[in-house]
């Protein structure tokens, strides 16, 4: 996918491996070398390094559109 996409606290970034709750879905609470992440479906947070998320990531849905570089 595409490594330059801009990562922002609020965006929601669509991973390609489910979480077991069956959601895709996360929404970023935290960049840096590591994203703090919260799945959409339960709830739950985790730490991921940011390497893995660029790798895995399928779609970015920005908070703020107009934004967007
Ligand atoms: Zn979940």
């Amino acid at each position: 996918m595409d490594s330059r996409w801009i990562y922002e606290v609020g965006d929601i970034v669509k991973l390609k491996k489910p979480h077991p709750c069956g959601s895709h879905e996360w929404e970023i609470l935290r960049v840096g070398a590591d994203f703090r992440l919260k799945c959409m479906g339960c709830a739950h947070q985790v730490m991921i390094p940011r390497k893995t998320v660029e790798k895995s990531a399928r779609a970015l849905t920005k908070k703020n559109p107009a934004k967007t570089q």
